[in-house]
């Protein structure tokens, strides 16, 4: 058995180093595929300041093609003004982050169109699109390379000052400062790890430096300790400001702040309107009152595991 271990090892090794590339190639796979599977568009949009308009019409979507698979948009209309905030919720797979994908044009409608600025994404340089967006993705990936590299990602052109600025603007210079070696640190699988909530503060300071008209947020599914949760919020929250921002959210209390709240079920809007008027039950839609009921066991859940934590406390 013994002189089994040592080949085994070795190769275990070596399967950690591939599969740490390929999760590196994967990320980068997505951003050529992205680009090239989808024909590029000829019009590029004005330059201008402040938020982008973004207006979905009529849109539908099944992965695959619009013959033969499920429909997982239908029907989906929605006018998001200069500026504007909108939370999208609703239970796992109604949709949310398909909507942000269509969006990002990482995929064209099967149905209907979705414009930016009144042009329809498909008339759009691919380029022209990014260079106005920000994504905070649920799980950021980072580069094995140095801080300053994953940080540069969000713009390469960016200056040590302003890579340092949108570090601490998102609230990454404690981290920064207890790191070995600063900004020329080694992050990621081979370097220091970071935490859940430190890669995404990584993600909020790219879009810090990228400086977007479009903010598109994917809250992680996975739980962060509420301090944690709370200061990556108003960090989101403080990018967001004098921009368009779309945050898809699994906790409502992430949107309840939002200029509208979106509410989706299998792949439609069900609902709609700020926190209050939702819950008022005054919300625009076929299931007026979903909203009111998700957040009373939204609530009812946090309460729960308060009163678990607080009992273990108590031991
Ligand atoms: P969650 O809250 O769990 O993140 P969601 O509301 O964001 O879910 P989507 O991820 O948009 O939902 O998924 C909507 C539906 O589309 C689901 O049924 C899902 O299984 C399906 N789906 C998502 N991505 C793909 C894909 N790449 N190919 C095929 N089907 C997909």
């Amino acid at each position: 058995l013994l002189q089994l271990w040592a080949p085994l090892q070795f190769l275990g090794f070596f399967y950690r180093e591939l599969r740490q590339s390929l999760v590196d190639m994967e990320a980068m796979f997505e951003v050529m595929s992205t680009t090239s599977a989808i024909p590029d568009g000829t019009q590029t949009l004005p330059a201008k300041e402040g938020g982008a308009r973004v207006t979905l019409r009529d849109v539908s979507f099944t992965y695959g093609g619009a013959v033969g698979g499920r429909k997982v948009v239908k029907n989906v209309s929605l006018d998001i003004s200069e500026g504007q905030s909108v939370g999208i919720v609703g239970p796992s797979g109604s949709g949310k982050s398909t909507l942000l994908r269509l969006l990002l044009r990482m995929y064209d409608v099967t149905g209907g169109s979705v414009e930016v600025d009144g042009v329809d994404v498909r008339n759009l340089r691919q380029d022209s699109l990014r260079s106005i967006t920000a994504v905070v993705p649920q799980d950021t990936v980072l580069f094995n390379d140095t801080l300053r590299h994953n940080l540069r990602y969000g713009r390469a052109a960016a200056s040590e000052e302003e890579v340092l600025k949108a570090a601490s603007d998102a609230r990454l210079d404690g981290t920064l400062a207890a790191m070995p070696d600063g900004l020329q640190t080694m992050v990621g699988e081979r370097g220091v790890k970071l935490s859940g909530g430190e890669k995404q503060r990584v993600a909020i300071a790219r879009a810090f430096l990228r400086s977007p008209r479009l903010l598109l947020a994917d809250e992680a599914t996975s739980a962060l300790d509420t301090a944690t949760e709370v200061g990556i919020l108003q960090s989101l929250q403080e990018v967001a400001e004098g921009r368009t921002a779309v945050f898809v959210a699994h906790r409502l209390s992430t949107v309840r702040s939002c200029d509208k709240i979106v509410v989706m079920e299998a792949g439609s809007i069900v609902e709609q309107g700020t926190h209050a008027q939702l819950m008022d039950g005054k919300g625009e839609g076929p299931k007026s009152g979903l909203y009111a009921s998700m957040w009373a066991s939204q609530q009812a859940e946090i309460e729960e595991e308060a009163r678990v934590a607080a009992s273990k406390s108590n031991l």
